[in-house]
């Protein structure tokens, strides 16, 4: 069994003074690690490491910040096949899943790179006689990372590249579900050359969370989870007066108008949705026929739902994996039993799974409802997992204002041939993100991510140009040089002459 440690000051640290998880490998059921959790004398312990690095972190220079970012990435490249294995080992996602999450983390990486383009300031020259004014964008300090399961390698490289190439240094905390790869990810960086004590992970529960929440040396808080959790850490960081991100759950619609491709719409609507046993925050679950296309739609998912294969992380043939834990596979099992008695049609019923060799196995086959309206369960709650539910609306304005009174907002996709429909529903429809003919618009990491509504708590959007926003405090500067006798002084307000 593995022991998975925290990562302190540039090495492990072996401290379960906050107790001990359980670390799965979801195929087989069975436990294959032990994570050290952190309680309140660890965090503080990790938070004054990195607050005692931010002193020389900050004035390295922009050069050898990107030089270090350059070396990680060369390194996470190397290492790509390496941290997929550990990310599919106890998440359960395919490989070829996982290598695209890493994939997609190392993005941010790239875009990092350029952090001495990204911190360029403003000059201007003459703003008043003999004035000149600069603007700056210097770090804030200790940054604290708390990050979701569902993308163990992703969403973390969402944040600390970019905070500690903007000169911050960073606390991460993990999800105690699939802790390995976040300590893979700082031994590497280490291993670039970064300074001790500029990235930390500490592993942990509430316990960890709360404490990195109080800490009066933490000076941001980015948090990717469920909206309860967002909800809830938005207000503590912000009452203890820190600047906080928390992007929370969501309830991704696409809708399918009357002349869209229908192939190419099925398609698309079964890869987003049962893609990675539907556990992505910008996974389908809400599917929008409208009009005439509903019973062919229905259809044309429900046949390649039917053929799509479950099975483990390395198996080639596997379209998809097992749920997370047996706690959460039952939960989302529970949604079917609940869309029958509320008389949704249960059109593929993936409970009955079997997955041979893998008896105990978290497993859960693609399930499809179809006559779901909006006050049943499986529209209302996030189930985060392989269920898609069809929702039939008559027109567009029908489908928007069905978008407009869920409280997520994270993806919304359109499927259709008409730009005019396209236009309106980009202009329209309230989610953060949104997909033409693309059912997962996750943006590239020179863009920034971000939801509305219960899907963001706080203004600020993830990595891309708002991520350099967040992660840096900023600062006009006005200069004079007086090279002569000056007037006599005025106690007047200054005029900009
Ligand atoms: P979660 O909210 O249970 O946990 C997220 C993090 O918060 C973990 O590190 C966990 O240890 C910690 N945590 C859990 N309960 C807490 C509590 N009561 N107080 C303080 N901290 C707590 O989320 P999860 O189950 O790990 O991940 C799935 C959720 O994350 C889904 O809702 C999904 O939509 C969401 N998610 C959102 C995005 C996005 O970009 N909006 C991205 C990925 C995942």
């Amino acid at each position: 069994m593995k022991q998975i440690s925290h990562w302190v000051g540039g090495r492990r640290v072996t401290e379960s003074s906050g107790g001990r998880g359980q670390v799965f490998d979801p195929a087989t059921g069975e436990v294959t690690g032990s994570v050290d959790f952190a309680d309140a004398s660890l965090v503080d312990e990790a938070v004054r490491t990195a607050a005692e690095a931010f002193a020389d972190w900050r004035g390295v220079s922009l050069t050898r910040r990107a030089a270090v970012l350059f070396a990680y990435r060369q390194l996470l490249v190397e290492h790509l096949d390496e941290l997929a294995a550990l990310v599919a080992s106890e998440h359960g996602k395919l490989l070829a899943d996982a290598k695209g999450e890493v994939q997609r983390g190392l993005e941010v990486v790239e875009f990092a790179c350029g952090i001495p383009h990204l911190l360029k300031g403003e000059h201007s020259v003459q703003v008043s006689t003999g004035v000149d004014s600069h603007s700056l964008h210097q770090p804030l300090g200790v940054v604290a990372g708390i990050t979701p399961f569902n993308f163990p390698a992703m969403v973390p490289m969402w944040m600390f590249p970019l905070a500690v190439a903007c000169g911050n240094t960073f606390v991460l905390k993990p999800s105690e579900k699939d802790p390995s790869a976040a300590v893979r990810l700082a031994e590497l960086f280490t291993e670039a050359g970064l300074p001790d004590g500029v990235f930390n992970v500490v592993h942990g529960d509430v316990t960890a969370v709360h404490a990195l929440l109080a800490h009066p040396k933490v000076a941001a808080v980015s948090f990717v989870g469920s909206t309860p959790v967002a909800k809830s850490v938005h207000e503590a960081a912000t009452r203890a007066g820190k600047r906080v991100q928390a992007l929370g759950g969501a309830k991704n619609h696409m809708v399918v108008m009357p002349d869209a491709d229908l192939e190419v719409a099925a398609d698309a609507a079964v890869s987003a949705a049962y893609g990675s046993a539907g556990e992505r925050c910008m996974a389908v679950s809400a599917l929008v026929a409208v009009g005439a296309v509903a019973d062919d739609l229905v259809a044309a998912v429900a046949k390649r739902a039917e053929s799509l294969r479950v099975g483990p992380a390395d198996d080639p043939e596997a379209d998809m994996g097992p749920l997370v834990t047996s706690e959460h596979r039952r939960r989302v099992a529970s949604y079917l039993d609940v869309a029958a008695e509320e008389g949704a049609a249960v059109v593929v019923d993936g409970r009955g799974v079997v997955v041979p060799g893998h008896p105990d196995g978290f497993w859960l086959g693609p399930c499809l409802l179809d006559r779901v309206s909006p006050s049943m369960a499986a529209y209302r709650d996030e189930i985060f997992g392989p269920v898609l539910s069809v929702v039939r609306v008559e027109n567009l304005s029908d489908a928007l204002e069905l978008l407009a009174r869920n409280p997520y907002g994270n993806g919304a996709a359109i499927f259709t041939s008409s730009g005019a429909a396209a236009r309106r529903f980009e202009l329209e429809a309230t989610a953060g993100m949104i997909g033409v003919n693309v059912a997962i618009p996750v943006p590239v990491a020179f863009y920034s991510f971000g939801g509305w509504k219960e899907s963001l708590f706080g203004d600020v959007h993830v990595h891309g140009p708002e991520g350099v926003r967040f992660y840096t405090r900023a600062k006009a500067v006005t200069t004079r040089w007086p090279s002569g006798p000056e007037p006599a002084p005025s106690l007047s307000f200054p005029s900009t002459d």
